[in-house]
């Protein structure tokens, strides 16, 4: 291997760059996990949490990808057979519905085109026939990292409000939490699925349930089977910043630092420099020409921005043309967009310059593969951040 100077541009939509302060938190020597010094480290941290997703409710930690969260939300709450209702609005979307159906569950998945979020009538329709109110659960994934499309949860709660439906809402925010508004609280959500390796900055390794009172009612009702992810023992032991299984104190010293940069910088800050970010890099793409994957201006991420490429153009040759000449990772395209569309990630620990970094990136590589393009996107971004910080 040779030596590359400078830093790797890691703009995947997660895992993003963790910031050096976090990496210097995390460098630190184990503690006891039975001792006082840990029960305020846990304590700080499950505090924190609660007003990052904005709630009152108790949140859970455990050491896992976000994956297993997907699966603690659903073994907690149901039971073998039970109905539940998911969207396809991408690649994310169809893993949890996947997630629900190994575990039994009845999964009702509404198709959709990749291209758009959660459609609220959808929603109204498929509840209002539901007389008998046998769906349990509704499962939507706030920010869908495949597309770059956000969907309107307050919309969705709107729906299960006006259908006088008692269905629990479920809600990915692994890629939306710490980056894009979210009122757990606020929006009736019932249970929320978070990750450490996107808007938290984080490296991999950590995953969250947000619960509410509700939630935690279906949970003295559920029989699927559950040990590892019970939150009965969680919540017992939490109370008193403790886990009831060795917890992953690396990441824990790591997490309290987040929550900290978090609440400095002020959360209103952070998802207005993810808006103002995002929408720099889409200024980028329409100079370029290049269409965008998600369909709806309301609905656009500020989060990653999903670029199709022209029909014969492969976005894998385009990437790894960048990561060898220029020594930038960009995100895949997922699923059913593999070889059709790239992925520029523009959350976490992230700024003007680097984004022009990024962005100085995509249009040199688009350049180096022979893309068709209109040049000067990144002087577009430039001139737009600009006027915004005027
Ligand atoms: C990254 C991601 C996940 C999966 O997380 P893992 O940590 O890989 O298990 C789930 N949902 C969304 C929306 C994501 O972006």
């Amino acid at each position: 291997m040779t030596h590359r100077a400078g830093r790797h541009f890691l703009q995947i939509p997660g895992p993003t760059n963790v910031p050096d302060r976090i990496l210097r938190a995390i460098d630190r020597a184990t503690i006891d996990h039975r001792s006082g010094e840990f029960g305020e480290l846990g304590a700080e941290c499950l505090t924190g949490l609660k007003a990052i997703f904005q709630t009152e409710s108790p949140v859970i930690i455990y050491p896992s990808s976000a994956t297993g969260a997907w699966e603690a939300a659903l073994v907690n709450t149901l039971s073998a057979g039970d109905r539940v209702l998911a969207f396809e609005t991408g690649h994310f979307a169809n893993l949890w519905a996947k997630v629900a159906s190994n575990l039994g569950l009845c999964v009702d998945l509404i198709p959709g085109d990749w291209r758009r979020g959660v459609d609220a009538e959808q929603v109204a329709e498929k509840l209002a026939a539901d007389r008998n109110h046998e769906i349990q659960a509704v499962m939507a994934v706030h920010n869908e990292t495949s597309t770059g499309v956000r969907s309107n949860v307050p919309a969705v709660r709107h729906a299960l409000n006006e259908a006088k439906h008692p269905a629990l809402l479920m809600v990915d925010t692994v890629s939306s939490l710490g980056s894009i508004d979210y009122c757990h609280d606020e929006w009736g959500v019932d249970v929320a699925i978070g990750g450490s390796q996107k808007g938290m900055m984080l490296p991999p390794g950590l995953s969250f349930n947000a619960l509410s009172p509700r939630a935690l009612e279906a949970s003295k009702r559920s029989t699927l089977p559950k040990s590892y992810w019970r939150w009965t023992e969680m919540l017992a032991s939490n109370s008193k910043g403790f886990f009831p299984y060795t917890p992953a104190t690396g990441l824990l010293y790591g997490l309290r630092e987040a929550i900290r940069m978090l609440q400095e910088e002020g959360l209103p800050c952070v998802f207005a420099r993810h808006a103002r970010l995002a929408e720099a890099a889409r200024v980028a793409a329409r100079q370029w020409g290049l269409e965008m994957v998600a369909q709806n201006p309301s609905e656009y991420s500020n989060v990653v921005t999903a670029l199709l490429l022209p029909d014969g153009f492969d976005e894998k040759a385009l990437r790894s043309l960048i990561l060898e000449k220029l020594n930038m990772s960009l995100g895949s395209g997922l699923g059913k967009l593999a070889g059709r569309a790239f992925r520029i990630g523009h959350l976490g620990d992230f700024n003007e310059l680097m984004l022009a970094g990024t962005l100085a990136g995509v249009e040199m590589g688009l350049t180096l593969a022979g893309v068709p393009h209109r040049k000067g996107g990144v002087n577009a971004a430039l001139e737009y951040l600009t006027r915004r910080l005027a």
